[in-house]
């Protein structure tokens, strides 16, 4: 039996700026094919330095390679960042249950992003403009701190042009001489503007707890039902495995069960988030 805690080695192939603290990484697996679903994610080793779980943020049906969107917070996304194209990183995965797209067909999809949370969401996003037709309306809200914040902007301008899916954008502030052409507000104040129907919609979010609870929150109140409203959850995880309990909440692993939650599901949780 193979030892489910050593790595496949990936090498950096290109890296991407994204805002002052997040980089993306395009990583090509070395000896295999990385195999994922939208919202899962891998256990990321920087060799000497430790592991972290990151969120895969590229296009699922893409095999050859595959995206890591990173915040620089401390030891091993710090070490991540001092690498250069060429380098050989460890990864461990895919693990957990990702977004529900399959059980979404048919109905209208309201994606919302706050902050790096636009990483797990953009897997699903790739795969949901690619089957387009098999979905009601699509709307993408995202909000970021500051314009310099916002990841992923000339995509999701790109996807606004004509990819049949609405996209609000918005930013809790701006200087006075910014060029910043769209909203300014926290991103739960753009769902005054959303034209998806409550009543047959999934809703994709991620982001920081706090702008997640409020989403929920207002989500409800517009009339999602709670097992509709999916929220992809982060906590301290070691494993990845399901044998280590670090990211335990109550009964369920979120390195298992999650990261991506219903409502429904969180609610009775002992630290649920709203
Ligand atoms: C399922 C999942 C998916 C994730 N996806 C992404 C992603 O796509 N991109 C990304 O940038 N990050 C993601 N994260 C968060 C990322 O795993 C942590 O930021 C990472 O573990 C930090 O590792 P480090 O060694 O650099 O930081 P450390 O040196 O371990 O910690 C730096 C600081 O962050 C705090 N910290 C670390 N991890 C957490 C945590 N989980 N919750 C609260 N505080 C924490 C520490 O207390 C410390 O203050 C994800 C987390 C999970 C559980």
């Amino acid at each position: 039996m193979t030892n489910p805690y050593i790595p496949m080695k990936a090498e950096i192939v290109s890296i991407k700026t994204e805002t002052r603290d997040i980089k993306t990484f395009r990583l090509k697996p070395l000896g295999g094919k990385l195999k994922f679903e939208a919202g899962q994610f891998v256990e990321v080793s920087v060799f000497g330095v430790g592991e972290a779980p990151i969120s895969i943020s590229s296009d699922p049906d893409v095999d050859d390679y595959f995206e890591l969107s990173v915040r620089r917070v401390g030891s091993v996304t710090g070490a991540l960042f001092k690498l250069s194209e060429g380098a050989i990183i460890g990864v461990r995965g895919p693990y957990g249950r990702g977004w529900p797209l399959k059980e979404s067909e048919g109905m209208d999809v309201l994606i919302v992003g706050g902050g790096c949370g636009a990483a797990p969401l953009r897997p699903a996003i790739l795969k949901l403009l690619r089957s387009r037709d098999r979905y009601g309306r699509i709307e993408l809200l995202y909000g970021a701190r500051t314009p310099s914040d916002v990841m992923y902007m000339e995509e999701f301008e790109a996807i606004a042009e004509g990819s049949g899916c609405r996209v609000l954008l918005t930013v809790d502030t701006i200087a006075p001489d910014n060029r910043w052409r769209y909203s300014v507000g926290v991103v739960t104040s753009l769902f005054d503007k959303i034209s998806v129907n409550p009543f047959r919609s999934v809703a994709l979010v991620c982001g920081p707890e706090i702008m997640m609870m409020y989403a929920v929150r207002d989500l409800l109140r517009l009339g999602f039902k709670p097992e509709n409203i999916y929220l992809s959850m982060e906590r301290r995880m070691r494993c990845g495995l399901g044998f280590c309990g670090h990211c335990q909440i109550g009964r369920k692993y979120v390195c298992l069960d999650g990261p991506v939650f219903s409502y429904s599901e969180i609610a009775p949780m002992p630290d649920k988030i709203v």
